[in-house]
């Protein structure tokens, strides 16, 4: 699971920060010092953690946070802010021409990348929910396998695809793909360009030739999260050898440690658009720093969670849900609900490791154990009264023990559920937008 030893790491740090009452500025001092090895060891650039470091530093001394009692939380608001600041703060959607201009988006890569599959979802995402038309073209000339793979991505998702063999120039191929588009009522052309294992001059070239002679609106490029620094490395690269206007980073549902979704932005300038979560052709998410901010906190990514859920139920109920939120209303009532909407629709896997608490707990358990984790939840939101359940502060020791004899666990379990969903509301009373209903893009709320 991606960002684990991270998240892991952040919330140990929390904790010591938590448990104290006042804290002196050497306190803070010590564990901003762990903050920063843990970011470093999560590959983030050692100039980006440097500069993020330094900021929360100087807004703790800004807030005058030091001998307060609530130091802790306050220093905790600081670095989720300052993260969803690093990772861009809004969220970025790929450009578009309005109206039935053509739009054409060039995709770019290393090899392996997952640039191909990639082009694909990309087109079946801005086909469904943009309404466009698209065309993807196969322009990486060098591996015929390219072609065949792009092919059959394209048909999968139900998006046409131009292709002329491997005897053409990819500039060539890209032109005549525009006149197809234009005859036939496509107004977004996607250019599928040829990765190298390497960056190298003819690549970048070939590159620029298509930028200059074709009116290329958005050029995308696709890195890969695992490889850490080096997908920044090429970021920064490809940035400025043919100049990019946004990143999208695969892979990010395996086992990275996350670095490269921290520090592309503040080491490019450009944001990151989606991230992949997966091989099959949904697999792609729009980026929202501080939906990711908060799951690296292992606060869960609570927004993307009902945003799949809901993606199943009727929006009534969804609008419902996202209010409570916003105002932190939330009980164990809406947990209960939304346990149930998730089991319906299953990709377990990802949904568990957006849920506060669970995800970090997945780690080398398979899903079986993770559902299991999740029945044994359900079961002990079940064992509480219906007063209990939408009234959390009710439930104190004597309570927590009859719910535990009543779901058939141990009172640890009922414990650290509550503990997770205390600190789950907490945190999002602290969520800069949480609170006061700010509009968040792409969620109708
Ligand atoms: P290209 O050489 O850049 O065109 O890369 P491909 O599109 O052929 O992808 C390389 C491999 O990465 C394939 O096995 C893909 O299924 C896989 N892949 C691509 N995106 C993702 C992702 O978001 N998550 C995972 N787990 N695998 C991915």
């Amino acid at each position: 699971m991606a960002f684990e030893s991270l998240t892991d790491k952040l919330q140990n740090v929390f904790k010591g920060l938590r448990s104290k009452g006042k804290l002196s500025e050497a306190e803070v001092k010590a564990a901003l010092k762990e903050v920063k090895m843990a970011l470093l060891e999560a590959d983030v650039s050692f100039k980006v953690v440097k500069q993020f470091i330094n900021s929360i530093q100087e807004q703790a001394v800004g807030a005058e946070v030091f001998g307060k009692l609530d130091a802790g939380q306050t220093v905790i608001k600081i670095v989720n802010e300052e993260l969803v600041k690093l990772m861009g703060s809004e969220t970025t959607e790929v450009d578009l021409k309005p109206g039935n201009e053509i739009t054409v988006i060039m995709m770019t890569g290393l090899q392996g990348a997952g640039k191909t599959t990639t082009t694909a979802k990309l087109a079946a995402q801005l086909k469904a929910k943009k309404g466009r038309k698209p065309l993807l073209v196969a322009c990486d000339v060098y591996r015929p396998a390219a072609i065949k793979q792009l092919q059959i991505n394209g048909e999968k998702v139900g998006v046409p695809v131009f292709a002329m063999g491997d005897k053409h120039k990819p500039v060539d191929i890209a032109k005549a793909a525009m006149e197809h588009a234009a005859k036939n009522g496509m107004n977004l052309v996607i250019l599928d360009t040829a990765g190298r294992l390497h960056i190298d001059e003819a690549m970048m070239d070939e590159l620029v030739e298509i930028k200059d002679q074709l009116d290329v609106h958005q050029t995308i490029l696709v890195v890969d999260a695992m490889t850490g620094q080096d997908a920044v490395n090429v970021s920064e690269t490809f940035n400025n050898k043919i100049g990019i206007d946004g990143v999208v980073l695969t892979k990010l549902d395996g086992d990275t440690r996350g670095g490269a979704a921290l520090s592309i932005r503040a080491v490019t300038g450009k944001p990151i658009l989606y991230v992949g979560m997966g091989e099959k052709l949904s697999d792609l998410e729009q980026f929202y720093p501080d939906r990711m901010a908060s799951r690296i906190l292992g606060m869960g990514d609570i927004m993307s969670l009902i945003e799949k859920a809901t993606a199943e139920i009727d929006e009534e109920q969804a609008r419902e849900m996202t209010q409570k939120l916003r105002k932190a209303e939330f009980d164990y009532n809406d947990f209960l609900a939304q346990m149930q909407q998730i089991k319906k629709i299953g990709g377990m896997g990802s949904i568990l490791s957006m849920l506060p608490g669970v995800g970090n707990q997945l780690s080398g358990v398979d899903m079986d154990e993770g559902e299991k984790s999740m029945k044994r939840v359900e079961s002990i939101i079940l064992s509480m009264t219906k007063d209990e359940r939408a009234n959390p502060g009710l439930i104190n020791p004597s309570r927590k023990k009859r719910i535990a004899r009543g779901a058939g666990v141990d009172i640890s379990e009922v414990n650290r559920l509550v503990k997770q969903f205390d600190q789950m509301k907490k945190m999002m009373k602290q969520m800069p937008g949480m609170a006061g209903g700010k509009k968040r893009g792409g969620f109708g709320g």
